[in-house]
């Protein structure tokens, strides 16, 4: 009985070692798939959009990244999704899920700084926060946000269409440059 144990107990061990150096961490991972591009505003991640949720590793290194989609039905979810994959692959995480969570739903809210900065300077007016009260940094949001032209700054503005270049996009003008713009909905 003592003697297969001792038989046993050094392979457990190799195993576990094995196991524990193998699995990268989290982060490592995060950081494969973070700036995956939106299909249909190259210059936003999945990252500043605020879609990638989690991204976990089980002990048998085993990957799964979780993302909400922004617009039910968005067909740009499945480019995500098989550019999340492509990615993990090349980086050699062969065992790799990619998780789709409806709830909860996505709000423009979750959108970072950052990329509502970037839609900006890609010229299109970035989503008005939709909640009344502060803001995630404490600031106070005021209650209603006329949308601000990406081209001049000025908040003269009227809603042309409520369907731009793509559904999750309007298209809006500006009175005083007189520029046509897409704004991306706020949800
Ligand atoms: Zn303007």
């Amino acid at each position: 009985m003592s003697a297969q144990t001792a038989r046993v107990a050094p392979a457990a061990q190799t195993a576990q070692r094995a196991r524990a150096t193998t699995p990268p961490t989290a982060a490592e991972v995060r950081a494969v798939v973070a700036d995956v591009p939106d299909p249909e505003v190259p210059v936003l991640t999945i990252e500043d959009l605020g879609i990638l949720r989690d991204v976990a590793v089980d002990d048998d290194g085993r990957v799964r990244v979780t993302i909400t989609p922004t617009y039910s039905g968005c067909p740009a979810m499945d480019a995500i999704r098989a550019d999340v994959l492509d990615r993990l692959h090349a980086a050699g995480h062969g065992d790799a899920d990619v998780r789709l969570v409806l709830s909860p739903a996505w709000t423009t809210d979750w959108m970072s700084d950052a990329g509502k900065r970037k839609l900006r300077e890609y010229g299109i007016a970035p989503p008005s926060p939709t909640r009344s009260h502060g803001g995630g940094d404490g600031r106070p949001v005021p209650l209603a946000l006329s949308i601000r032209c990406p081209q001049c700054g000025s908040p003269d503005t009227r809603e042309l269409s409520r369907f731009g270049s793509t559904a999750c996009k309007a298209l809006w003008c500006c009175n005083a440059c007189l520029e046509p713009f897409d704004s991306f909905k706020a949800i």
